[in-house]
């Protein structure tokens, strides 16, 4: 069985209990791991917290060193990462592959950072001055990660927040523990304590995690329904908290967009990851004068993909986490049913498939806009199709929503583009080639979407605190200090 890793060893949890990890594509148990507890939370923050001063004052070249091996770990085990990540979340091998590149960039990413970035120097008012902009870790930061991406969103925060010289203390999510615990391997070279992993549910070891007091900053990727209440709980200790929550996405097809290309886009954010990707297609508006036509050819891509386990190279769907989800998406589908909704492409689970909490990538027609499956994150493999007749419309109906995430607009008019990118409400913004991040561009929501963002400078400086510095050289007397208030 695996184990915690608290001060660079391996450690059994306080609690003595297990948690069984189960494969989506079959439901069969996949391994049993430690139930860890807030005891085991603190000796995993107390280590952290002896090991932040000398990683600090480590120098940033030897840290960025180090980065750049925990790449090359994550890629020279590439494909057994790969197969824990798929038996775990259900994903098919091939993109589980390329999230340990993703992650194993990200890394790299950082280090080069880091022997860049260290702050800057401004200008003084008077001569024999100096001013100084510098940029210090926080201290214990805590990254609390959700299923669905459990190794590329933990890259995102541990590789920034390690760089910049902070130590941690990292939460997976009780469905997908098992690569994260195994990420010892890639982070065994590090100073004992620098990076802690600690499994355990959300609302023991999560909680214990975001209350203690020795930890002043916390990194968190979950439901907004958790976001909020991390939100309330880092009030306490005024702690610096990054938070990347859910979305509703909104996808704007014009009329002058490739419509083949639109559909293919639209299908590929509607259904990858069994459509549980934060930023995934759930409210699709379409111009009228196309909508007929991209609906038929959208509802005819989607019936035709391939439905399977992630395991089968040839699988372009796959099952969502649990059971409770897959039947939550199938009963948000039958309430849009009975408000009006028509299904025009899947709307059931797969027939062909007696195993696994698959769920067919369903299109929806005659849907209204005020209907209770466009007003909350669906995370499933559902895409509504809505018309709009003006482009004035279409932006009202994208930004009617209490989310602020993604947003993807499919046109090749650049006055609309310009519109769109400076009005629409959402914090990455994409234009005919959707989903697609970028190790320097800054990722994040805006509105209930979250806080802060990840990835780019901007998600290093979340890891930082800036220190103004105004030194006077020689230190002699001011004749502006007396006579005093005058
Ligand atoms: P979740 O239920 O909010 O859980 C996320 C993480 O928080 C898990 O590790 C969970 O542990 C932990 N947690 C639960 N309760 C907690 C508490 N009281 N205190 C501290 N931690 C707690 O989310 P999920 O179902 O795993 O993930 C899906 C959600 O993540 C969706 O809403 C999706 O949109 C969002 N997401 C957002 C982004 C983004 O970048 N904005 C990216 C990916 C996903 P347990 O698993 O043990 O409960």
């Amino acid at each position: 069985m695996r184990k915690l890793w608290i001060d660079g060893r391996f450690a059994d949890s306080s609690t003595g209990a297990t948690i069984q990890v189960v494969d989506p594509a079959t439901e069969e148990p996949v391994d049993v791991v430690p139930k860890g507890g807030p005891a085991d939370l603190d000796r995993a923050v107390a280590a952290a917290k002896r090991t932040f001063p000398a990683w600090k004052r480590t120098p940033a070249w030897t840290r960025a060193e180090m980065l750049v091996e925990v790449g090359r770990r994550l890629r020279a085990a590439r494909e057994e990462f790969a197969l824990t990540l798929t038996r775990e979340t259900g994903r098919t091998l091939r993109k589980n592959r390329g999230y340990v590149d993703w992650a194993a960039m990200c890394f790299d990413y950082y280090a080069g950072l880091i022997r860049d970035r260290r702050g800057r120097v401004i200008p003084s008012a008077q001569t024999g001055q100096l001013n100084l902009v510098i940029k210090e870790p926080i201290g214990v930061v805590g990254c609390i990660v959700p299923f669905n991406y459990p190794l590329m969103l933990l890259a995102w925060k541990v590789a920034p927040a390690l760089a910049a010289g902070n130590t941690v203390v990292i939460k997976p999510a009780t469905q997908t523990p098992l690569l994260t615990l195994d990420l010892h391997r890639v982070f065994d070279h590090l100073p004992k304590g620098a990076v802690n992993i600690v499994t355990g549910p959300g609302s023991e070891v999560g909680d214990a995690l975001v209350r203690h007091p020795d930890v002043p900053c916390i990194a968190f990727t979950g439901s907004t329904a958790v976001g909020q209440h991390i939100y309330r709980l880092g009030a306490e200790r005024i702690k610096k908290l990054h938070l990347e929550l859910g979305g509703s996405d909104a996808a704007i097809v014009c009329a002058d967009a490739d419509l083949d290309a639109a559909a293919r886009a639209v299908a590929w954010t509607a259904f990858l990851n069994a459509g549980q990707v934060c930023t995934s297609a759930e409210r699709i508006y379409v111009e009228q004068a196309v909508h007929a036509e991209f609906l038929e050819r959208f509802a005819d891509l989607t019936g035709r993909l391939v439905i399977g386990p992630g395991i089968d190279e040839t699988t372009e769907v796959t099952p969502l986490i649990g059971r409770a989800e897959r039947d939550q998406v199938e009963a948000r589908v039958t309430v849009a049913r009975r408000e009006g909704a028509k299904v025009v492409a899947g709307g059931r689970r797969p027939s062909h498939l007696t195993k696994g909490w698959f769920y067919e990538p369903t299109v929806l027609a005659d849907v209204r806009h005020g209907m209770s499956l466009l007003k909350e994150e669906i995370f499933g493999p559902v895409a509504p199709v809505l018309p709009f007749r003006t482009f004035d419309e279409a932006l009202a109906l994208a930004n009617d929503s209490p989310y602020g995430l993604g947003a993807t607009l499919y046109t090749r008019d650049a006055r609309r583009v310009r519109r769109y990118f400076e009005e629409i409400e959402a914090g990455n913004v994409w234009v005919n080639d959707p989903l697609v991040d970028n190790p320097a561009g800054p990722f994040g929501g805006m509105k209930m979407s979250g806080l802060g963002r990840e990835l780019g400078e901007e998600g290093l400086e979340e890891f930082q605190v800036t220190k103004h510095v105004h030194w006077d050289i020689e230190g002699s007397v001011k004749p502006w200090w007396f006579p005093l208030e005058k």
